[in-house]
Parts: structure tokens; sequence; C-alpha cells
């Protein structure tokens, strides 16, 4: 029986298996289709933005080099890397990597990342774009590294957990484990299986993303072109995506015909331009849902399994990495049997409500998108208070994640926070502190107060001491393994707060 049996190997599903792997689990992931590879991954229709969270989460974990690297492409947004340029922004008008909120640009030049909360430099960029091949082949060759087996070519269809396990069944086959996640798409099989309520709001419209040919190329703008009929967004490489106010009537099941897209272009466009050629299409709506709670017994749910929406200011794959790196530690302390109580349930307290705000957040764009003059009326107050510097910084926070403060009960600004990038004298990062999947106690007081009761976790916890570049006031921080601030120390640090601190999250003294 393995430990861990995951459903899927998306992107969400190996990141989280990486996640187990790393904590010494034993990891089987079941993967539908026959092989991970399918050209929808791959650019430019398998391009997606990754955010500031989600490019922490690979650094923390020592692939960044390898993500840029694979991504191909070194055009990221960040004052380290220096400001760059979304993919296709060769292209005049593309829109820049600063982001957009329902096809509005923010001005990169108008983002004040040091007025990011806590902000510190760092190497991971705040915004990069990528493509879902790269991220996948590069979780996989990981995963791989970690001992986690995936097995393509098996199609969950069937469930059954009682208190001691779960099982998995695909045709005659069964796959037992202690604990199952769903990491199975929005379409999820395991959401249904495992008896998951899945609730929100219906479509209003279809969208569709195709790689073709224009005969008559200048008939169409590039960059986000909203029109009174919906918007269409043109990239380079022949990347076109549509949004049609159709209450979503476009019947998915079947891939859209070269007719149908020419249609629709030419309806949303007002112009008469011509598709001489479709390689590539796929078609999406804004129907937003999410579970309510991410756990039912021994069966968990991540990523698109657990929430839908539409890929709008590109959030959905973001959400689902920040799921996989807030899961992984807890369920595989659970295995371990050395998690404090309650520690899994926290996985659905903090992202339940990131997900059901990263709702919202797609569709207040929908909302203002709409054809129409009640539509118009409201993206023209929105217009106006993204071009000021405060509505500028509101919505890059939104975009990049760094927003997200999970409610542990601690009252300091920085608890529940993403850690910053503290950087000790001798060059290390924090980032490189997180690489083995440990707590970091980073004691950068003058007398390592906390050196007793961190010694005593030292399976746990990492504890590493000596002053840093900049301490924000700071004399101590306790992070999780996900790289959240469990918390935080004053200048001289309070050991009995530290030690409370680290029971909660990480369980008492080792023996
Ligand atoms: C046009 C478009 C653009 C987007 N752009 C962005 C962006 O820029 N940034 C961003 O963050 N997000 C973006 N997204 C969203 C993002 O792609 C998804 O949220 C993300 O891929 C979800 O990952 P996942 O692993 O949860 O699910 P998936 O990628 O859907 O993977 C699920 C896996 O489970 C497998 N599976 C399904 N059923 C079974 C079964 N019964 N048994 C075994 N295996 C099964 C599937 O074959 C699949 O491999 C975009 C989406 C679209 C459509």
């Amino acid at each position: 029986m393995h430990d861990v049996v995951i459903v899927g190997a998306g992107p969400v599903g190996l990141f989280l298996a990486c996640e187990l792997g790393l904590a010494g689990c034993s990891v089987l992931v079941l993967e539908r289709e026959p092989q991970g590879r399918s050209p929808l991954k791959a650019k430019p229709l398998g391009l997606r933005g990754l955010s500031a969270a989600s490019v922490e989460g690979f650094y923390r974990r020592g692939m960044l080099d390898d993500l840029v690297a694979a991504s191909g492409t070194h055009e990221v947004f960040g004052p380290v890397a220096g400001p760059g340029t979304s993919p296709g922004a060769d292209t005049p008008g593309a829109p820049r990597a600063g982001g957009h909120f329902a096809g509005m640009l923010l001005d990169p030049a108008k983002v004040d990342v040091t007025a990011l909360p806590f902000w510190l430099p760092s190497p991971a960029p705040l915004r990069m774009p990528t493509d879902l091949e790269a991220v996948e082949t590069l979780l996989a060759e990981r995963a791989a590294r970690l001992g986690v087996e995936v097995r393509y070519g098996v199609a969950v269809s069937g469930l059954t957990q009682d208190d001691e396990g779960v099982v998995a069944r695909a045709g005659e086959d069964e796959y037992a484990a202690r604990w199952l996640v769903g990491c199975d798409g929005g379409r999820s099989t395991v959401r249904g299986l495992a008896g998951f309520e899945f609730a929100g709001t219906g479509p209003q419209l279809t969208g569709y993303v195709l790689e073709g040919t224009i005969a008559d190329s200048e008939e169409l703008s590039f960059g986000f072109v909203p029109t009174p009929r919906g918007m269409y967004l043109r990239l380079g490489q022949g990347y076109i995506a549509m949004m049609d106010f159709d209450g979503g009537a476009f019947d998915r099941s079947r891939p859209p015909t070269r007719d149908h897209l020419q249609e629709v272009l030419r309806r949303i466009s007002g112009t008469d331009v011509t598709l001489s050629d479709v390689r590539l299409a796929s078609s999406f709506t804004d129907r937003s849902m999410q579970v309510p709670s991410y756990r039912r017994g021994r069966v968990l749910l991540a990523g698109d399994a657990a929430h839908i929406h539409s890929p709008l200011g590109g959030q959905g794959l973001n959400l689902g990495i920040g799921d996989a790196m807030n899961l992984g530690w807890k369920l595989a302390a659970t295995v371990r049997k050395d998690a404090p109580d309650g520690l899994l349930d926290t996985y659905s307290a903090e992202r339940h409500p990131v997900g059901a705000a990263v709702l919202d957040w797609s569709r207040a764009q929908v909302a203002v998108m709409r054809p129409g003059p009640i539509g118009q009326a409201l993206k023209g107050v929105v217009r106006d208070l993204i071009g000021t510097g405060d509505g500028t910084a509101y919505v890059f926070t939104r975009l990049s994640g760094t927003w997200v403060r999970y409610d542990l009960g601690d009252e300091h600004p920085l608890a529940g926070r993403s850690v910053p990038d503290f950087r000790l004298k001798d060059g290390r990062h924090i980032g490189d502190l997180l690489r083995d999947g440990r707590a970091v106690a980073l004691d950068f007081s003058t007398d390592h107060r906390l050196s007793g009761s961190a010694k005593d976790r030292e399976g746990r916890i990492r504890y590493v001491t000596g002053p840093v570049d900049d301490d924000l006031g700071l004399g101590a921080v306790l992070v999780r393994p996900d790289g959240v601030v469990a918390w935080a120390g004053e200048r001289v640090p309070d050991p009995v707060a530290f030690e409370r601190a680290a029971d909660r999250w990480l369980g008492g003294p080792e023996i």
C-alpha cells in the first residue's frame, strides 16, 4: 500500500508528488492519458504566466534555474532580472508582463515592487511566462528522481474509502493508499466519486484559444482588443484568444471548427478577417465553482479539481501550485504520524478563502468586460482607478499573489505571509535554506536564544543563525516548509512564543 495515491499528472499533481516525495512518502501518481505530452501544452497555446507566489515555490525547492531554462525565456518581470516583457511582446501592442485586469494593462513603470508588503530583493522574479509542457516535464523528472512512480494510461473510475485508507479503481485494477488526492482537473472524477459538493456561478461567455494563420493580418490589432461584442487578444506565433458573451452556449464536447472560429472572430472583431488555417484550438467558459471543503475523510482535492474559473488574468495554475505547496508538507507529516492535531485541516481552512478570492477576481473581470453600456461604464471607472499608483499597486498585488496572508490567529503582520527572502551575510537566502522541505528557524538575534528549542526539533526544523542584510526590524522568524511565516520574533525574540509556534505547526520536541 502506498502512503498517497495522486490522481492526475497535471502540473498540480506533479508538484504535489514532488513535495511528498521530498518528504519521504511513497507516492503513486495515476494519469489517464497514455503520455503526458499534448500539443495544447506546448507554446503558444500552452503559455502560462507564473505569479511571484508560484515562482517562489520553484525557487525554494531549487528548481528556479531549471524552470527558466525549460521555459525558454529570460523575459521575467522583477527588479533582479530587470523588467521584461511577455511572450509575443516582440509584437507591437502585445501586453507587457506587468499584467492586466479584464484586458486593461498595468503600466510596469508604475509598479513599485519596494512597496509590496515586506518585500526584499530575491533571485525569484515577480512574474514569468512559461508553458505547461516545460512545467510538467521539469516536475515529472524531479518526481522520478525523488522515487515517485507515475503510471500513464490509468483512468480512475471508482473509489472507496474507510478509516484505514482509500482504494482507487481503474478497470479491473485496484490501487490502495492511506490517502488519495484528486488533482484530476476541472472535470474531476475524484470529486464526484468522493461526494464533494461543487457550487458556484454559471457561464456568461465561451472563450476560445487558437493557433492559426490570418490571411489578412492587417485586419486585426495586437494585444487585448475590447469591442462592443466581446474581446479578442492577439499575440505573436499565431495565438488568438476570444471571449464571446453567448451565455456559454457553445457545445464544448467537440473541438471548435475553423468555420465556427472564423464566424466568432468576425463577429467580435467587426471585421471580415479570414482564418486561412487553424492548427490547434480549444474552448473554455467562465463557469466559477468551488468545493466547500477540500477534504472528505481520506480524500483531498487540489488544483482545478477543487476550483474552476475563467482563465482571465492567468490564475488557475498559480492557485493550484499554491494548493500543492500548502498541502504537501501537512499531508507528509500526517503520513509520518508526527503532525500536530488538526494540521491537515488547516489545508482547506487556508486555501479555500484564497480560491474563493480568485473566483471573485475572475468574475469581476467578466463583469467589467460585458459588452453594452453597463459594462462600458464599469470599465471606464476601473480603468481610471487602475491608472492611479494605488490602483496599480492593488492589482499588481493580486496578480502576483503577494496579497495572500493566511489567518494563523497571530497578530504579527508578517505571520501567515510568504517569508521575505532574508539574505544572510554569507550570501545564502532563506529561499536556499528551504530546499530540503524542512521548516527553517532563522535566528538573527545577537544572543541566539532560540537554539535550545530549535535543536530539540532538528529533524523538522533547520536552525540557522547569523546576521542578515536587512532584518526588517525583527530578530527571528519561524518559516513553515511551504515558506509561510509561522511566527516572527522581535529583535529580542521570546523563546516561549517561538516554542509555542513550533509546537503548533511542527510538533513538540523530538525524543
Ligand atoms: C487558455 C487558458 C490559459 C490559461 N492561462 C493561465 C495562466 O496564465 N496562469 C495560470 O495560473 N493559469 C492559467 N490557466 C489555468 C491552468 O492551465 C489550469 O488551472 C491548470 O492547468 C490546472 O492544473 P491541474 O493540474 O489542476 O489540472 P489539469 O492540468 O487539468 O491536469 C489534470 C490531469 O488529470 C488527468 N485526469 C483527469 N481525469 C483523470 C482520471 N479519471 N484518472 C486519471 N487521471 C485523470 C488529466 O488527464 C490531466 O493530466 C489557463 C487555462 C486556460 C484554459
